[in-house]
């Protein structure tokens, strides 16, 4: 809180009428220093229902405009009673936004199956693929063991989920996950991975975890190593995973972020910290 102002004397007030105020103004406290006044956040108004003003909707219940299979010539999924919902392929459909992004909040809502059918892998299988690479898993994981850095939460093979929230098959949950996107240098080489912090059903399962690398699927499934980045656009589509099981989705939305570049040209010392070695940053 800021300290109230001096109540003025009444030899101040004649100084201002007469214009010969600016030789009594007062200093600035020593607290004004680490003051900043500029430029201010941008102004996002946020509903106590609905969504942020700046957020662009990709699913609202009412249509799959923003979406199209991700492989040519392949079936689009159903809308039934508000939710868009998997149709399983012999040939999995999946399904990416029209739009690309990288950095991204996303917030999303899916549901699993209300008839449990299959275990493992099998049961209620699907995911959300930022940029079409990296997934974070949906899985039915209540009472259905499996790897743990694969059941619901995973960052894929990558990073189990800190805790198990999920709810039973039939209800909804809420996955809320802020992806930051990888960065290349233009020869291709990697300058900092990719991270993910995500709530599940508003409890978080992971904080600010370093990908190691598209998370493995299709082609790079079945191999006894994770894959390895590679250089790719600063933008690409999101993607939902069709895994042969119809879980259900609705309300979704992302907002595209702004981040500051935070890759340091080199470590500074820390305040009071001895000078001489220090390690050359790490980029990530
Ligand atoms: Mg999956």
């Amino acid at each position: 809180m800021r300290p109230t102002s001096p109540r003025p004397t009444l030899f101040v007030l004649l100084a201002i009428v007469t214009g010969t105020a600016p030789s009594f103004a007062a200093a600035p406290p020593p607290s004004a220093a680490t003051e900043v006044w500029s430029p201010e956040p941008p102004v996002v108004s946020a509903p106590a229902t609905g969504i942020p003003s700046d957020a662009i909707v990709l699913f609202d219940g009412r249509n799959l405009d923003a979406w199209e299979p991700a492989r040519t010539g392949a079936p689009g999924w159903k809308i039934e009673d508000g939710a868009m919902v998997v149709v399983p392929q012999p040939t999995p459909s999946d399904q990416r936004t029209k739009q690309s992004f990288g950095d991204v909040q996303l917030h999303l809502e899916f549901r699993e199956p209300a008839v449990v059918s299959g275990s493992g892998q099998s049961r209620g299988n699907s995911g959300v693929f930022f940029m079409g690479l990296y997934e974070l898993q949906i899985l039915d994981s209540v009472g259905n063991p499996t790897y743990v850095n694969g059941q619901n939460a995973a960052v894929y093979k990558e990073h189990a989920p800190l805790v198990n929230a999920s709810r039973p098959p039939g209800e909804w949950q809420t996955y809320d996950v802020v992806f930051v996107a990888p960065r290349f240098a233009p020869d291709g080489a990697l300058l900092r991975p990719a991270r993910l912090t995500a709530f599940h059903n508003g409890v978080l399962v992971q904080h600010d975890v370093v990908l190691t690398g598209p998370t493995p699927n299709g082609p790079t499934f079945n191999r006894s190593t994770l894959p390895p980045y590679e250089a790719h656009p600063a933008k690409l589509p999101l993607l939902l995973q069709d895994h042969r099981s119809p879980v259900a989705f609705r309300n979704i939305w992302v907002r595209e972020l702004h981040l500051p570049e935070t890759v340091p040209a080199k470590t500074e010392p820390a305040p009071g910290a001895p000078s001489g070695d220090h390690p050359a940053a790490t980029p990530y």
